[in-house]
């Protein structure tokens, strides 16, 4: 493809874009209020799972091409990927296992892998076990940007844009991937900023698997290398502030699942899952330059299980722009 390319963003959505974009041969450059760490995508739990995004089918599809990508990707310990086993946890009655899971390897868990907890809150009733690709964010942004550059694109931080149009006249494709930043850019009223706050704990040599329990109060435990990240909120909220009373009560239900005396915290992070209400938006429009932009926003929590689907869709999109 001969179009020269603004990626806006550089969260997971926007660096994997662009990743596909400059591998397959288009001049590509990224801009973006804050990059890496400092983005909703350095916030995140990151595993592969559909959660909180919208519809079911484009999503599960999406998801579904990015678990292959990944997996592949953990073969390579510098990705900072890997693969984890996931126990998904109800407090009450029997999980449903979604139908795309199963071929997927995953099956029920019995006693005496159910947790039982210290307190009554800590009950689980059923749970269910699968292999999931789980992405340190600590290292996978780092490889994409690494990834991103090898490949001769370009990230230039700390560029807010007031309107997608301010982008320079030098590109003639503009790819927005601006996560809850298209509420304003996108001036979309179907976002919503679905508030997640995590702690963030030093290692615990007893937990191997990742534990998640998505029934109230959400909570989910997901070992990492050097660390291990404690959930979680998720509520309707733009308030990018720690907010002291939940990491509380994260930290004391996740000891309480785990068995565990309450670790100490090492930090904590929010981020605002950009949930939109009719879907994740992966489609073309027009700028009032004319110009063409792609849209690649609104996964939600999924912002990981999605990239790589959603990525090749928005160069296909592109293909097909004349
Ligand atoms: C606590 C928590 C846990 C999560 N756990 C998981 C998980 O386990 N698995 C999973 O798949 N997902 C998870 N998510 C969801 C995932 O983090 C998001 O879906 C994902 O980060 C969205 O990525 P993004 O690149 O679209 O947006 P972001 O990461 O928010 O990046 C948006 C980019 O756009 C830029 N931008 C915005 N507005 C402008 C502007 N006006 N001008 C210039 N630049 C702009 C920003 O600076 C940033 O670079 C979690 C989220 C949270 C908060």
């Amino acid at each position: 493809m001969e179009q020269r390319t603004a990626i806006v963003g550089a969260g997971v959505s926007g660096l994997t874009c662009a990743i596909v974009f400059a591998e397959g041969g288009c001049r590509t450059a990224i801009f973006a209020q804050q990059s890496g760490q400092r983005t909703t995508s350095g916030a995140a739990g990151a595993l592969w799972f559909p959660y909180d995004a919208e519809p079911a089918d484009k999503v599960i599809a999406w998801a579904l091409e990015t678990y292959k990508v990944l997996v592949d990707l953990s073969r390579d310990s510098q990705t900072g990927v890997s693969m984890v086993e996931l126990r998904s946890f109800s407090r009450t009655g029997q999980i449903p296992i979604p139908d795309w899971a199963i071929p997927l390897g995953a099956r029920r868990l019995t006693q005496p892998l159910i947790p039982s907890g210290i307190e009554e809150s800590n009950l689980f009733t059923s749970g269910f076990t699968m292999e999931v690709p789980l992405m340190d964010t600590t290292r996978y942004l780092d490889y994409l940007k690494e990834r991103l550059t090898n490949a001769g694109g370009s990230i230039h931080g700390n560029v807010r844009f007031e309107r997608l149009e301010d982008v320079d006249r030098e590109f003639d494709l503009v790819i927005n991937c601006s996560g809850i930043g298209a509420k304003m850019l996108a001036a979309d009223v179907n976002l919503e900023p679905h508030r997640g706050q995590v702690a963030i704990v030093p290692k615990i040599d007893t937990l191997s698997c990742a534990i998640v329990c998505d029934d109230a109060p959400l909570m989910y435990a997901i070992p990492r290398t050097n660390d291990c990240v404690f959930g979680g909120t998720n509520e309707v909220s733009d308030s990018c502030d720690v907010d002291l009373t939940s990491t509380s009560r994260i930290v004391t239900e996740c000891s309480g699942v785990l068995n565990i005396d309450k670790p100490r915290v090492l930090a904590e992070r929010v981020g605002l899952r950009p949930f939109r209400k009719s879907g994740v938006r992966v489609e073309s429009d027009r700028l009032r330059d004319d110009r063409t932009v792609l849209h690649n926003y609104g996964h939600g929590g999924s912002g990981f299980t999605l990239s790589w689907g959603c990525a090749n869709k928005v160069f296909q999109l592109a293909e097909n722009v004349p």
